[in-house]
């Protein structure tokens, strides 16, 4: 395990300056979070469009695929939406910006977590697997969060082990936001993500196609677009094995299984390999034009697969919306999976 940044619970010069300017600015509290305004990047979270996808390998089908954007959130992924949710909650309930928030994160919610934070003068420490992208990380330290580097080895059932273990030990520093178990997490995506794709489909979504890490998005989402239409699909995507390249991405089977996954709203789990999500990321940003994630990968050829597999008939009326977590400018190191062979 190795620490970035500052030791827990200590401020660095420029967190104290820019806490001292915000007491000027807002003299009975304790930053802007706890002024009960929110600083005016968190309104930029949300509101993502849907893409119509047009790719060959979907056959002559137009626009069944719909790709709902979400590296278009402005800290890059879809993880805003939970991370803005739950720092609510940390703040409505008087802990945040007293203690630090804590959790244990892939990537994508720890950049969430400091870029939002940053803005709301609420400190952020996460424990992150040493093997999350170069780019997160560098993110991460960008906005000024205290990062534990957990074992690769264990994934982000490392992360979360280690965040139990500092929370436990330090009550009072930290406040642990456990993204795996926080109602919070699904619920932003029952209040925004699923009423945005009901919105933008005119009703006429048929399936919500989502890789599942904390399952909050398949959740939150896919629990008030069944309320609108139960014989919508909910379809979760999975790494086909333990050991896996889809950053984000759990194998439940040989997982600790987040507290919020609730197998029983999913009509079906689509196992997916590594090396045909990488193909599909570079099909899209060849064909389409368009840099995605490797879990993004995963879950448009989960779709193709759905769409191929479906009788003639159906085929013509599916409208499948897949959820693309992050872009592909975020494992721009990892060059060799994102340039086709002989390329
Ligand atoms: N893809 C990526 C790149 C992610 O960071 C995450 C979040 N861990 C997911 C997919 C899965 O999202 P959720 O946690 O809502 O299941």
């Amino acid at each position: 395990m190795r620490c970035f940044g500052s030791p827990y619970g200590q401020t660095r010069g420029l967190r104290v300056a820019q806490a001292e300017t915000r007491a000027h600015t807002a003299p009975d509290h304790h930053g802007t979070a706890a002024a009960g305004t929110e600083p005016p990047i968190w309104d930029l979270v949300g509101e993502t469009p849907l893409l119509p996808l047009e790719s060959p390998r979907a056959g002559s089908v137009r626009h069944a695929i719909l790709l709902k954007a979400e590296w278009l959130n402005p800290g890059g992924s879809v993880k805003d939406r939970p991370a803005r949710e739950i720092l609510r909650a940390g703040i409505a309930a008087g802990v945040l910006p007293r203690r630090r928030v804590l959790d244990a994160s892939s990537g994508n919610t720890a950049v969430a977590y400091a870029m939002l934070g940053a803005a709301a003068g609420v400190g952020v420490t996460v424990c992150v697997p040493s093997n999350a992208s170069p780019e997160r990380m560098a993110l991460l330290a960008a906005y000024g969060a205290e990062v534990i580097e957990t074992d690769p080895l264990e994934g982000s059932d490392g992360a979360i082990r280690q965040a139990r273990q500092m929370a436990a030990e330090f009550p009072d520093r930290f406040w642990y936001a456990d993204q795996y178990g926080n109602p919070a997490n699904p619920e932003a995506h029952y209040r925004t993500t699923g009423p945005e794709i009901w919105r933008d489909t005119d009703g006429q979504v048929t399936h919500l196609v989502a890789g599942v890490g904390t399952s909050g998005t398949l959740m939150g989402a896919g629990r008030f677009l069944r309320e609108q239409k139960p014989d919508i699909r909910l379809i979760a995507v999975e790494p086909d094995a333990p050991f896996h390249g889809l950053e984000g991405l759990k194998h439940m089977a040989t997982a600790i299984v987040p507290p919020i996954y609730d197998v029983a709203l999913v009509d079906e789990t689509v196992f997916m390999g590594t090396e045909r999500a990488d193909a599909t990321v570079r099909a899209l940003a060849w064909e389409a034009g368009l840099l995605v994630g490797w879990s993004t990968g995963a879950a448009v050829a989960a779709a193709q697969y759905l769409i191929q597999r479906a009788v003639p008939d159906m085929r013509h009326r599916m409208r499948v919306v897949v959820i693309a977590p992050d872009g592909g400018q975020r494992y721009l190191s990892e060059r060799r999976r994102l340039i086709a062979e002989g390329g």
